[in-house]
């Protein structure tokens, strides 16, 4: 009988037939559900024999639900997320027009989906501009609810940018805004308890699957109290919560200091060999650089919004494009988890049977990982490398190969199906 995901103590409880909200998603979003749904359903029923199965519940976003009911994210969507924890979703075309907000953020404000979760790999036949894409292998954990993205700015020449102003000036002595009348302002949040449960969740995940290193990105030369107080609570509270479990580049600092380098770098080895997780850090700009220089220095990183929201998108360009990108936004204290395709609706190609539906299928191995069905999910990678490897890809990816065959849409999940 199809249940409800519930969890407990922290951990999540999945039943054979989970209930599982999907919103369809618009633009090229219909086209890739039809055609990607029914292979996450073979993944999972050639995985279990039959034994599981995955009860889709359709909830409306976006343009179907406002020509549907008149609202652009109804409540009913919402609440079905907040109940059945665990939700999918293809692009949403985001609402132009006053007072309506990107529905996306929605979605993640409402459920307070901290972490935004890109894992970045690449797929042997794919080709990117690196010439050695193998030894890209990061997962990107991004801080979802606070920084410039908080959305508290305000216009230049508003009431509220010159009250704004006029506080900074009066009542906090700033002098240094160079054109006080026709600056816009921006309010960037980042606090202990955010930066906190972003780091302590990229740690967990590193040390259960066995990582090597977390790399906290951040720019705290230049902004020392949001992005230098991330990088410094990141430290904190990795050798506060996990102890002997990892050794950091503070510490490295610490022993350099007292005892020498010599020193310091026989304990980093030392900690490697004994496979503690190494927590390092890295400033936003050398991490861009050096992510496409020296790949194989990365395996998790944790960032801030919109350092998070730029390097997620040059990594997935690093493996082949946001074509095969997948994301993930995640509160892992109360378990909600929406799986999302990456890229938009893509009005250039709607309709035509040629969209890349790998973001949303990669997703949904993602999610199928999150409830612990592994066997499933290996099963959709598997499929995914062999047809890649055989050149048998959607046009986007298959001009590039040299033994390419662009597939529709329809026949590239027909056939990935077959292959699982
Ligand atoms: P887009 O990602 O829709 O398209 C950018 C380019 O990439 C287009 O040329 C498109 O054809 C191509 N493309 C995107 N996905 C592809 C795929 N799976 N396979 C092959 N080609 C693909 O970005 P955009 O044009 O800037 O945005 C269109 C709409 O989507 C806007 O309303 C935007 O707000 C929305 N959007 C939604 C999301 C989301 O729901 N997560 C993300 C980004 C943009």
């Amino acid at each position: 009988m199809p249940q409800k995901v519930t969890i407990e103590n922290g951990k999540l409880n999945v039943p054979d037939n989970p209930i599982i909200p999907f919103i369809e998603g618009d633009g090229v979003g219909k086209e890739i559900w039809k055609n990607a749904q029914p292979v996450i359903d073979r993944a999972v029923e050639k995985a279990y024999q039959g034994k599981r199965k995955i009860e889709w519940k359709e909830v409306l976003a976006g343009e179907k639900a406002f020509n549907q009911t008149g609202s652009w994210l109804p409540d009913e969507t919402m609440n079905a997320f907040r109940e059945y924890l665990i939700g999918i979703k293809g692009p949403l075309t985001t609402p132009i027009g006053g007072g309506i907000r990107s529905l996306n953020v929605a979605l993640r404000q409402d459920l307070d989906l901290y972490t935004c979760l890109r894992p970045v790999r690449w797929f042997k036949g794919v080709v990117t501009p690196l010439k050695e894409p193998e030894k890209v292998n990061i997962t990107v954990f991004r801080e979802n609810t606070e920084d410039i993205y908080a959305g508290i700015e305000w216009m230049q020449g508003t009431d509220e940018a010159k009250k704004f102003y006029k506080f900074l000036h009066d009542e906090m002595g700033v002098t240094k805004v160079r054109f006080p009348e026709t600056s816009s302002f921006g309010v960037k949040p980042v606090s202990v308890e955010g930066t906190e449960r972003l780091v302590c969740a990229a740690i967990d995940y590193a040390l259960v699957n066995n990582l090597p290193s977390v790399t906290l990105v951040h720019k705290g030369n230049i902004m020392k109290f949001t992005e230098g107080g991330f990088k410094t609570w990141g430290y904190a509270v990795a050798e506060r919560e996990y102890g002997d479990r990892v050794f950091t580049m503070q510490q490295w600092e610490k022993i350099k200091k007292e005892k020498g380098e010599t020193e310091a770098n026989k304990i980093l080895e030392e900690a490697k060999a004994s496979k503690k997780l190494i927590v390092k850090d890295i400033i936003t700009d050398a991490f861009l650089q050096n992510s496409l220089l020296k790949p194989t220095d990365y395996s998790v990183i944790a960032t801030l919004n919109l350092n998070g929201d730029y390097a997620s998108d040059q990594l997935a360009a690093m493996v082949g494009g946001i074509g095969i990108a997948p994301g993930a936004n995640i509160n892992y204290e109360t378990g909600h988890a929406i799986f999302e395709a990456t890229h938009g609706t893509a009005p250039d190609i709607a309709g035509k049977d040629i969209v890349n539906p790998s973001s949303l299928i990669l997703s949904a191995v993602m999610m199928l990982e999150y409830i612990g069905w592994n066997e499933a999910s290996d099963l959709i990678i598997n499929g995914l490398e062999s047809m890649f490897s055989n050149g048998e890809a959607t046009v986007d990816l298959a001009r590039f190969m040299d033994n390419g065959n662009s597939l529709p849409t329809s026949r590239f999940c027909a056939a990935l199906k077959e292959t699982l």
